[in-house]
């Protein structure tokens, strides 16, 4: 046995209305989790903007979504220059009209030892992370309140922001900032009408992993359902209804929260059932040579 899988993406979920009036930014929309949300505001009406570097990742999530009917724009940014997120937030309102939700979605993440992350790539990881969370929020924030309306904000975290994260020690510490930027966020702005939570997913598994986090050509690929309670894995639109439904009316008194959606795998952890420790330079190593 195993939880039960979904309804199918397209089955109705909230209103069909729910976001006919909001423009959406998703930053990283254009590849995996991110271009599964920009889909799912735009089946409940959403006007979406795709944010990030990559010309191609764009024009995916462009296509996901028009491929629904929905309407989405692209937008150059890269999240960790405050300068680039004005511009691109000028340029959406200008094309789509207000920005009312956010979602901070972008990352970069590799596996490696501690002691092997590089002050370049410890930057990289926490600067798209932490920055550019804070960043974009900061900007919608201040357009929200200078147009008197309010807004809703979404953090993609993940649960290791909680337990740490061995073989990614850069990720987990910018995801743990994220869930508490969130709590401290949310008291400052509820005043102004702007929401803003945070999603933890667990293993979502979709077809745009980053080259580098693929298994190396010729490598046994592990049976992830096996590790999962749940006895599988999370379907993308299990993860799109709860982003949807944070940053919709229907959340309008959740704020400060950080919503695990990962079937009850960052529970499960038991020393006495746990396999033999194997020291994470042993492995994070083994697995970037393979
Ligand atoms: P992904 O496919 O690698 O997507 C990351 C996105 O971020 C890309 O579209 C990338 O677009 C964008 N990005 C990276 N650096 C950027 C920058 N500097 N400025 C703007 N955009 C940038 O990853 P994913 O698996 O969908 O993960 C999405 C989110 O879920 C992340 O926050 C991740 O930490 C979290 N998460 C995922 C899982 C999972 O199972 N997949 C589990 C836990 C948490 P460009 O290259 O075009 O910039």
């Amino acid at each position: 046995m195993a939880l039960r899988e979904p309804f199918p993406a397209d089955h109705p979920f909230m209103p069909a209305d729910t976001f006919k009036d909001d423009v959406i930014v998703v930053t990283g929309g254009g590849t995996g989790l991110g271009k599964s949300f920009a889909q799912m505001f735009a089946r409940m009406g959403g006007r979406v903007a795709i944010v990030s570097r990559s010309t191609d990742h764009r024009a995916a999530g462009i296509a996901a979504v028009e491929a629904l009917g929905g309407r989405a724009i692209g937008v150059q940014m890269d999240v960790r220059h405050a300068d680039q997120i004005a511009a691109a937030y000028d340029q959406i309102e200008q094309e789509l009209g207000p920005i009312s939700v956010l979602v901070n979605n972008a990352a970069g993440r590799f596996t490696a030892p501690a002691e092997d992350i590089t002050p370049n790539g410890w930057r990289a990881v926490t600067q798209i992370v932490m920055d550019g969370t804070f960043f974009c929020s900061t900007e919608f924030h201040r357009r929200r309140v200078a147009a008197g309306q309010g807004g809703a904000i979404l953090n993609i975290g993940a649960t290791f922001a909680w337990t740490g994260g061995p073989g990614a020690v850069h990720s987990a510490a910018a995801k743990a900032a994220v869930t508490n930027m969130t709590q401290t966020l949310a008291v400052e702005w509820a005043i102004d009408d702007v929401r803003i939570n945070t999603l933890a997913p667990g293993l979502f598994p979709h077809e745009d992993v980053a080259a580098h986090m693929r298994p190396p050509p010729g490598t046994e690929v592990r049976d992830r359902t096996k590790q999962m309670p749940a006895g599988r894995t999370g379907r993308l639109q299990e993860l799109a209804w709860a982003a949807t439904f944070l940053c919709s009316p229907y959340a309008s008194y959740i704020t400060g929260h950080t919503l695990v959606c990962d079937g009850a795998n960052w529970l499960r952890h038991r020393a006495s059932s746990a396999p033999d420790f194997t020291p994470v330079r042993e492995w994070a190593r083994r697995e970037r040579v393979a």
